[in-house]
Parts: C-alpha cells; sequence; structure tokens
C-alpha cells in the first residue's frame, strides 16, 4: 500500500482480510499528533466527510464515530443543525440523521490508529514508492522504496499486490508507461477554484445554533463560504472561488471580508471577534480529473491504483473521501474472487463508484460560466436544472430529501428522478425565478444571498 491518506488507509483495511501482511508506504514522517502534513497540504481546509462516507468507515471500524465524537469531534444534526444554501436556495431544514465534523489531521490520525492496530498491518513512513518491480511482460511483484531526497538509499520491496494510493499526481499512471503498458485516458475539467481558510476559536454560542454553514457559489457570484464546527469546539471557515478574480485574498487583513457578503451578519460580526488558531492557508484546485483505468486495453497483474489517482473531484461537492472510502469497499469486494484479474475487475467497480459523483460535479461545474469548455445554451440550462431542484428542495421535503441523499452519498441517485421529485422541481423551474432563503427552523443563521 503506497500513500497513507484516506485512499491508502481505507485499501489498507480491505487488504487486510486477505494478505497476511500489509504493509503501509507513507512519504511523510507521520506526526505523533493531528496536524497538517506536507503530503496533504489540504488538511487545513475543511473536510467534510458525508454521510455516506461515514458509513463506510463504520463498517471497516466499527464504533469509530462514536470514538471520534468522544474524542471531541462535533456531531450536527442534518439538516436541522446545518444551514446550506446550494445555487441562492436554502436546503429545506428536514431531519435526516446526523453528521460527524471532524477536521482532516484528526479523521486521518485516528484512521491511522485504527490501521494500525490492525493484525499483520505495518506502518513504514519517510520512505517513498520510486518505482514498481516488473516480474516479465505480465505484471508487477513489488516496489522500490527509498528516502525521500536519498535515491541510493533504495531498498526493493517483494508483494504479491502493489496498491497505488499516492494522490493525484498520477504516479501508477506513469508506472504503466514504463511498465510498457499505456496510459489511462483522462477526462479534465478546468475549474480554476482556489481555497482560502483558518481555524477559530468562538465564543459558546456566539454563532447561534447552526453547527455548519455552507453558502455555494452561484452562477452570478462565483464563491463560497463553508464554516464548520469540527472537534474541540474549533470551527473551521473555508472561502474559495472560480475564477482568478473570485480567488479569496490570503492576507488576514482581507480574509474576513471576502466573506461579508456571503456569511450572515451577526455570523460575520461573530467571526470578526473570534480567536484565529492559525494562519490562512491557501490551496489551488486547476482542474478535476478522471483517469479512464477501466478503459485500459491491457493491465498488469499486481498493480492497482485508487482514490484521487484515480479521480480527482472539484472539493467543494466534499466528496473525495467518501469516493476514496467506496473504492476500499469495491476492492474488498473484488478480493473475494481472489487475486485473478483483479485489477480489470477492480477498475470496473471503482468507477461505479465514481460515476455519480463525476457526473454531478462536473454537471454543477459546467453550470458557472467561469468554467470554460461549455456551450452557454448547455450551461443556462444546467443553471437553470439546478436552481429549479434547489427552489423546489427550499420547499419541498421530498425533494430536499433526495438531494441531501444525493450529495451525501447516502442514498440513490435515482430519488431525485422519482415523479413526484420531477414534478415538484418542474413546478419551481421558471428562469429567472428568485432563490427561495426563507427561514425553515427558527434561530439558524441566514446566509446574505
Ligand atoms: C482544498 C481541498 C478540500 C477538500 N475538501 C474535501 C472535503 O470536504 N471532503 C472530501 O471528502 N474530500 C475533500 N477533498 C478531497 C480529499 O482531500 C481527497 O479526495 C482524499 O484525501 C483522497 O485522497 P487520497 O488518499 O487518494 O490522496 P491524498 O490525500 O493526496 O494522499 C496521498 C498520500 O500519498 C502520499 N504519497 C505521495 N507520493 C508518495 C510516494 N511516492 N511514496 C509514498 N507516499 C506518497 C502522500 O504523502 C499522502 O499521504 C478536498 C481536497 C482539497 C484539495
Amino acid at each position: 500500500m503506497l500513500g497513507a491518506g484516506i485512499s491508502g488507509l481505507c485499501a489498507a483495511r480491505a487488504l487486510s482480510g486477505f494478505f497476511e501482511h500489509v504493509t503501509v508506504v507513507e512519504r511523510d514522517t507521520l506526526p505523533e499528533t493531528s496536524g497538517v502534513r506536507r503530503g496533504v497540504p489540504q488538511g487545513a481546509h475543511v473536510h467534510s466527510l458525508t454521510p455516506g462516507g461515514a458509513q463506510v468507515l463504520e463498517e471497516f471500524f466499527p464504533g469509530f464515530t462514536d470514538e471520534l465524537a468522544a474524542g471531541g469531534g462535533t456531531l450536527a444534526g442534518a439538516l436541522d443543525e446545518l444551514d446550506i444554501v446550494f445555487f441562492g436556495s436554502r436546503l429545506r431544514q428536514v431531519p435526516l440523521g446526523r453528521v460527524l465534523q471532524v477536521s482532516r489531521p484528526f479523521l486521518e490520525d485516528r484512521l491511522r490508529e485504527r490501521v494500525r492496530a490492525l493484525p499483520g498491518v505495518r506502518l513504514r513512513s519517510g520512505l517513498e514508492a520510486t518505482a514498481p518491480i516488473a516480474t516479465g511482460p505480465g505484471g508487477v511483484s513489488g516496489v522500490r522504496l527509498a528516502r525521500p531526497g536519498q535515491p541510493d538509499s533504495f531498498e526493493a520491496v517483494d508483494a504479491d499486490l502493489v496498491v497505488d494510493a499516492m494522490g493525484r499526481a498520477g504516479r501508477g499512471a506513469t508506472w504503466l508507461k514504463s511498465l510498457g503498458y499505456q496510459e489511462p485516458s483522462a477526462a479534465r475539467l478546468r475549474v480554476d477554484v482556489a481555497y482560502a481558510s483558518r481555524r477559530y476559536r468562538v465564543a459558546p454560542g456566539a454563532l447561534g445554533p447552526a453547527k455548519g454553514v455552507l453558502i455555494g457559489a452561484t452562477q452570478a457570484r462565483p464563491r463560497g463560504a463553508v464554516l464548520t464546527q469540527q472537534e474541540n469546539d474549533a470551527w473551521v471557515l473555508s472561502l474559495y472561488g472560480f475564477g482568478r478574480d473570485d480567488h479569496p485574498p490570503g492576507s488576514p487583513e482581507r480574509f474576513l471580508d471576502f466573506a461579508e457578503d456571503l456569511l450572515a451578519a451577526d455570523t460575520w460580526n461573530a467571526l470578526r471577534s473570534a480567536e484565529p488558531l492559525t494562519g490562512i492557508s491557501s490551496f489551488g484546485y486547476p482542474a478535476s480529473l478522471r483517469r479512464h483505468f477501466h478503459r485500459l486495453r491491457r493491465i498488469p497483474d499486481g498493480l492497482i491504483s485508487t482514490g484521487d489517482a484515480v479521480c480527482s473531484l472539484n472539493p467543494i461537492y466534499g466528496a473525495g473521501m467518501t469516493v476514496a472510502a467506496l473504492e476500499a469497499k469495491a476492492l474488498q469486494r473484488c478480493l473475494d474472487d481472489g487475486l485473478d484479474g483483479l485489477p480489470r475487475r477492480f477498475y470496473r467497480e471503482a468507477a461505479r463508484a465514481v460515476r455519480l459523483p463525476w457526473l454531478f460535479s462536473t454537471m454543477a461545474d459546467r453550470s458557472m460560466p467561469q468554467v470554460p469548455g461549455t456551450h452557454p445554451a448547455l450551461a443556462r440550462l444546467l443553471a437553470h436544472a439546478f436552481q429549479a431542484t434547489m427552489r423546489a428542495a427550499a420547499d419541498d421535503a421530498r425533494v430536499a430529501t433526495a438531494v441531501w441523499n444525493a450529495v451525501s452519498l447516502t442514498g440513490s441517485p435515482a430519488e431525485l428522478a422519482r415523479p413526484g421529485v420531477i414534478a415538484s422541481v418542474l413546478r419551481h423551474w421558471s428562469p429567472g425565478a428568485a432563490p427561495r432563503t426563507a427561514a425553515t427552523t427558527d434561530g439558524v443563521s441566514r446566509g446574505k444571498d
């Protein structure tokens, strides 16, 4: 297992049921305590784990949600303690269970501890995977490792299966080329999104009853804000924007100015007097990327890629970790049928896990005029469809439930195609109609959208 991010840790859990020994190799020297690390700089930004992702982690590690909540994580009522505005309309606050809210480093630390405790699993950090070892024409039989920056320190490790969970850089794909295979084709959608985030300590109650506020970008205002209560009562505010003119500022003086038009006045004022716990972290995300491993004609045995190495989704939709966990589930199912032809079977299943999140996120992005490459008429149609769906979700509990189940990757997206839901959306289909932001639960902060 190469990479100890979310996909590497979940896949290690899947492998541990089938192999006597699983070695997880991580380039970073892993921290003893929670902190953003070099290999996962996105850890400074809000990392929402969807209920669908939490469900998979719970299946892999029973009691995980309660453990994190007991360790300080926040459990927020979905949707009654969340204030969510998508495409200008506020999602009706139907009670639909609970959402775990923690920082990425905290989540990863706890997951790592669970993985370390699995029988036969060993974690080796401060080691970089540099190249696959080939077994003649048919496959891969191991990997070369070295200490970062010290290529002479290499060691060769044999393995029945090498799993690339090294993130979106795509080493697994280029390794295929070095082994004489084709690299997978890839779909890219340029989104030019940038993030800026800061953590705060806020006086109890100062932010009102909502434990999370999510104000999504709209076609007219391609900026968004996510404010989430995480472990130990710290809050993280992540701001983002599409296109250079709407990238959030990285300077402490201007950071909150960007949020003034996004957040409710009382929320914004509470943040102005809150205690910053960190500086401001910035992150540029140029393009969503999906590699079509499932379409390769020839694939070597003994090597698979997973997680962001297969598909990196625009982070504003918060689905990347869930897709990584679902791919690990797919790997577990494929291993049930042995190692024969595993890569092809796995990529077919992984493509199923990726398909809908990729479709939803790229369709939503294509509705933004700032995202190039979509015919303006199609972009307008998509914009109307998302706006009408969200106007309906503001009024109609069935539509709100279907939308939440789709974005949280819990239910089947087919719920959105139910006749009652479609009829409700069509009733709200009126291009140019005002968004629906009426209050649905007393006392929750309202965005100025
Ligand atoms: C700004 C931002 C915000 C995001 N917000 C969310 C969110 O709210 N919700 C969500 O679900 N997802 C979110 N994501 C996506 C999420 O971070 C990823 O989808 C998820 O982490 C899965 O990634 P991964 O484990 O495949 O790769 P990574 O998280 O990138 O992990 C790769 C690991 O491999 C290691 N590595 C790299 N090269 C080597 C090597 N040669 N040898 C050994 N180890 C190596 C790295 O050090 C790292 O530990 C966000 C992403 C960004 C950029």
